[in-house]
């Protein structure tokens, strides 16, 4: 595939070919996941994307009961709910995303600083395939 600019667009471009893509600024190596287009370390604006590993350990998480009408859709309610987890990449970064593969009905056991690896969930939205980024134990 062609080199995507530097944008959210290009992001999810990545993510559909399972690519987890962050952009690093040129001036001060500040790497920023998902991408952004100025650095909020020193401002500037030249950012070039960098590839991630796709792993990472959890940092925070929450079980959410009551979600957005897409993840409603998917089943996800009281009854069943799921982890959001903040994971913080080998990189460094920092990405909001949920975590599969985790009893969101037993937080208890659900450890701060597991070690995650990132997962690419496709889902039909219409007559399009959008991927999200989640992640899932090691
Ligand atoms: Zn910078």
């Amino acid at each position: 595939m062609e080199e995507q600019p530097v944008s959210d667009y290009g992001y999810q471009q990545y993510l559909q070919e399972e690519k987890l893509m962050g952009s690093r600024c040129t001036a001060c190596g500040a790497l920023y996941v998902p991408p952004r287009g100025r650095c909020s370390a020193c401002q500037q604006t030249q950012m070039e994307w960098q590839q991630m590993q796709g792993t990472g350990k959890l940092a925070a998480f929450t079980s959410i009961a009551i979600g957005p009408p897409f993840m409603i859709e998917q089943g996800f309610d009281r009854n069943n709910p799921y982890c959001s987890a903040v994971i913080e990449l080998t990189e460094g970064p920092r990405v909001v995303a949920r975590v599969e593969g985790v009893d969101a009905r037993q937080p208890e056991e659900i450890q701060v600083g597991m070690r995650l690896v990132a997962r690419f969930a496709q889902r039909a939205v219409g007559d399009e395939v959008t991927t999200s980024l989640t992640f899932a134990p090691v």
